[in-house]
């Protein structure tokens, strides 16, 4: 058996909330509770959740924008974890990150050949001049745009183009995992569309890895081999993409594919309404995280935490009733 090309282990983020006079550390966000996965190469996990579940959080402290309170993260059967400013800086081209506001993460005052160029110069992947340029231009065009649109501005392009130009800089330093955080959310969906179809013919060119991160689970469907259903920083549900869509075995899973869009105007999906709002990971509750909305709570969900334990072949779910 091959080694998958990125392992986390037991991933805690803590975020210090500090108060009073002194700055003392009063509480802590629990962003991140105790997150493990693997993921093999050339293929696509989505991770979904509600806003504030720890997708994103997950993915930043993957890369070490955000450094983790504890736990692993193996690429390549490398700590990642354990690395020095050095080694980082050169794992940093393995591994690149797609945001979910283009423009935002865009330097507006910098031309898209600029943008897309700086990673080029920052880690010498080019020689002369020439190559450089060049280089640009393949780059813009791997993604579908054009070389004359290289001295242009961010704010002359369209959203959808906005995250070309954003996936074509990522792409300049060649990296095998790249997370893609919320990277088509805020497009209207028929943009959405051509992003990820984009996506999925640069994963089949370039064998990428994805760590494709959303609210919404219709939107990691078809790019997903595998998706993980996070709810207060943990993961409640990890399967093949097929199984948790036909046979999901969490409560929250159900409740959220019970509000996506069903194609077929002839079949009819009862809609699982959840009560109450996702409670604050300042102080999450006790036992099950999910047991306040969960519609089959019984006693003990209250009191004791469920772990993931495996239902079917390759199918995880942490709930009391369902293992
Ligand atoms: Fe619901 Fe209990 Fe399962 Fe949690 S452990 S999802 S509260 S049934």
């Amino acid at each position: 058996m091959t080694e998958p090309l990125l392992k986390v282990n037991d991933l805690v983020k803590h975020f210090p909330i500090t108060g009073g006079v002194l700055g003392r550390v009063v509480d802590k966000v629990h962003a991140v509770d105790g997150v493990s996965f693997a993921l093999d190469a050339g293929q696509t996990l989505g991770v979904v959740g509600e806003s504030g579940c720890g997708k994103s959080t997950t993915g930043r402290c993957i890369l070490r924008l955000i450094e983790p309170t504890s736990g692993e993260v193996w690429f390549e059967g490398k700590n990642v974890t354990a690395m020095g400013k050095n080694e980082l800086r050169g794992m940093a081209r393995d591994m690149q990150i797609i945001f979910q506001d283009p423009y935002a993460s865009l330097n507006p005052r910098m031309t898209v050949g600029a943008i897309v160029g700086e990673a080029l110069i920052i880690h010498k992947l080019t020689k002369t001049d020439r190559e450089y340029h060049d280089r640009i231009v393949e780059l813009l065009e791997t993604v579908g745009l054009s070389a004359n649109q290289m001295r242009r501005y961010p704010h002359e392009f369209s959203g959808g183009q906005r995250q070309r130009i954003g996936i074509a800089r990522a792409l300049a330093v060649s990296p095998k995992l790249v997370v893609c955080d919320e990277a088509v959310s805020a497009l209207d969906v028929s943009i959405q569309a051509q992003v990820i179809n984009l996506l999925e013919d640069l994963q089949a060119k370039f064998n990428l890895t994805y760590l494709f991160i959303a609210h919404d689970l219709s939107v990691v469907e078809h790019i997903s081999d595998r998706v993980a259903v996070m709810y207060l920083g943990r993961i409640v549900e990890i399967a093949s993409a097929r199984d948790l869509y036909t046979t999901p075995l969490h409560p929250y899973t159900e409740a959220l594919l019970s509000a996506m869009p069903v194609p077929d105007p002839q079949l009819k999906r009862k809609r699982i309404m959840l009560q109450g709002d996702v409670p604050s990971p300042i102080k999450p509750p006790p036992g099950c995280h999910f047991h306040t909305r969960c519609p089959m709570a019984r006693k003990e969900c209250g009191i004791e935490s469920p772990t993931l334990k495996q239902g079917s072949d390759g199918h995880w779910v942490a709930c009391h009733l369902r293992t």
